[in-house]
């Protein structure tokens, strides 16, 4: 089995001072590659770092809309530049978060806005966090990202509706631990329908640890496989062929290379 987290923060505490013990414990359990995902300029500075100090190991860059209040023209045109870095395999995390709304909502639509024009501009997919701000991200893609098909809609919770109408743009859903919690109900309906050949999985580590390890509160790549066998599960199938699957969409979405043994 060779599974890729599609999303984590391997730069974040405290899995980035433990990260070679990270990879070997993550490998063991049959997650092999690695997207680390930036949320901020000096994250994704990060991001880029890491991945070019372990094989099998991505960056995306982006700034969170957590952070977008603060971002100028300048920082604008230094994601640009980080963006162009070979082992950058796409622009996020961006988007909009209605619910802590640590940014202005002018800011967070402004922010996402750019990175969307500088993922088109850049033939890159986009890694999108939309958390109660369905309706308005969706009207933000269909403005900014109709050439853009290459859209995931990361650690979805949405109901099956949302699901059918992210899906029927064309673009992506990405499963974290979220849909294994005993009140996910809404999430697991949503991803029964989600054909494999648009579903991808990922951990959101640190965070978001899935049943039957939700107790061990720093979440990491390995424990991926409890997500995989449950959603394998959840539509009938065998994990090997689940897992299979999932890596041949995660790997066409994020045009990885082959991975190196
Ligand atoms: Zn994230």
């Amino acid at each position: 089995m060779e599974l890729i987290d599609t999303h984590c923060h391997l730069t974040f505490k405290p899995l980035d001072s433990d990260i070679a013990a990270v990879l070997e414990r993550s490998r063991a359990a049959g997650v092999t590659s690695w997207i680390t995902v930036g949320t901020s300029l000096h994250d994704s500075q990060r991001t880029i770092e890491f991945a070019g100090r372990f094989d099998n190991m991505y960056a995306t860059v982006g700034v969170h809309p957590h952070d977008a209040k603060d971002v100028t023209a300048d920082m604008l045109a230094q994601l640009n530049q980080l963006a162009q870095n070979l082992n950058v395999v796409a622009i996020g995390e961006t988007g909009l978060d209605f619910h802590y709304n640590f940014s202005k909502q002018p800011d967070q639509l402004r922010v996402f806005a750019a990175q969307l024009n500088l993922a088109q501009e850049l033939n890159l997919p986009v890694v999108v966090h939309s958390r109660n701000a369905f309706d308005e991200t969706m009207d933000i893609l269909d403005r900014h990202g109709s050439a853009q098909k290459r859209v995931v809609f990361h650690c979805f919770s949405g109901s099956p509706e949302q699901a059918k109408q992210v899906l029927e743009r064309g673009y992506y859903i990405s499963f974290t631990g979220v849909v294994t919690f005993k009140n996910a109900e809404q999430t697991r309906r949503a991803a029964k329908l989600v054909p494999l050949d648009r579903l991808m999985i990922e951990t959101d580590c640190p965070y978001m640890s899935p049943e039957p390890m939700r107790k061990q509160k720093v979440n990491e790549p390995a424990l991926m496989v409890h997500t995989a066998k449950f959603l394998a599960e959840l539509k009938g199938m065998d994990l090997i062929d689940f897992a299979a699957a999932v890596t041949a969409t995660s790997t066409a979405f994020f045009a990885l290379p082959s991975p190196r043994n």
